[in-house]
């Protein structure tokens, strides 16, 4: 067994080495992955050049899937697995509903501990979640993603024929996308600032939003105020509104806009991570929708990076130097 793991090891806000750290230890209740593919979530570019993690140094990454290659009680070895990255309290209210996304006290992997950018992790059981095997690698790095999208897009309670709004049209923007037509969207629409989403959206089967549409429901991707503007003023009344954008700093509305929640009457709700229990499991539904070839999420992939090159792939997402949907570090080249 290796005794040590080349990683993406976060040391201070712009200081992400890679290098060798240990490979922690299996405990019983854990089974020891070979990651294979982790995706670069644009949160981890605020954790690099913003806002650092809980702690120095951490290991980033939580979108990521690989093989299990050691497990004490040899149950999984050998398996194709992604992993859920939220480590529930299981005591608070929310964890006794088996609603682990709004735990009061979570660990995280990647954020609040070391995370998917490394070779070897030692991952708890519970969170493994099994892949199928038609699925590569990278879709099980997808997964994440497309779990958050499928949680938000489950809340617009879409109804056949609906016409969809999305602010952001990033990967889990677009992703969602591909969830609304699931549940039986008509058409999906989009905004971006960045004109070029907008034209990758359009590759896919999207729309650019123009002001003759009927609205019926709207996602709110993005987190800034402009965008939530927009999304209020498109919907049409008794239209559903959620709000999945993270916002980097304080959202802020005018009188006008406002309104429109009032005089629409909009229903609103917010959204948060993924549901993950026995009764609802976007995990897992997730990957039976990619695995039946109901959500193609293969196009989305714009650029594969060895692990080595963790540097060189935030860099470009952060300076935007090309076009990029999703980014995918590679622990070993030959294996998508
Ligand atoms: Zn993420
Ligand atoms: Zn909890």
């Amino acid at each position: 067994m290796k005794k040590t793991s080349k990683s993406a090891n976060l040391y201070a806000v712009n200081d992400l080495r890679y290098e060798d750290i240990a490979v922690s230890e299996c405990k019983d209740d854990e089974v020891l992955v070979e990651v294979k593919s982790c995706g670069v979530c644009g949160s981890d570019i605020d954790r690099v050049y913003k806002k650092g993690t809980y702690h120095f140094p951490t290991v980033i990454g939580h979108e990521f899937s690989g093989k299990v290659v050691y497990d004490p009680k040899n149950e999984l070895t050998g398996k194709k697995a992604v992993i859920f990255p939220l480590l529930p309290c299981f005591g608070c209210e929310s964890c006794k509903k088996g609603s682990y996304a709004t735990c009061e006290n979570y660990d995280y992997y990647g954020s609040r501990r070391d995370g998917g950018m490394t070779e070897y992790i030692a991952v708890k059981r519970w969170n493994i979640v099994l892949m199928p095997d038609n699925l590569s690698y990278d879709e099980g790095a997808m997964c994440e993603p497309v779990s958050v999208a499928r949680h938000a897009i489950s809340k617009l309670n879409i109804e056949k024929g609906d016409n969809v709004f999305i602010s952001g049209a990033g990967p889990i923007g677009l992703i969602a996308g591909g969830w609304a037509k699931q549940q039986g969207a008509e058409n999906v629409y989009y905004i971006d600032i960045d004109e070029r989403k907008i034209e990758f959206a359009k590759t896919l089967g999207f729309f650019e939003y123009t002001e003759d549409v009927t609205i019926d429901c709207v996602l709110e991707g993005t987190g800034h105020s402009d965008a939530i503007k927009a999304c209020l003023e498109a919907v049409k009344p008794q239209g559903r509104v959620v709000l999945m954008g993270n916002p980097s700093g304080d959202v802020t509305m005018t009188q006008n806009t406002y309104w429109c929640i009032l005089r629409k009457e909009l229903k609103l709700s917010g959204t948060w991570n993924s549901s993950y229990n026995d009764v609802v499991n976007d995990w897992k539904e997730s990957l039976k929708a990619m695995s039946e070839g109901k959500l193609d999420v293969k196009p989305l992939i714009t650029h594969r990076f060895p692990l080595s090159q963790c540097n060189e792939a935030l860099e470009m997402m952060k300076n935007r130097t090309e076009f990029y949907n999703k980014v995918i570090l590679k622990m070993n080249e030959d294996e998508n």
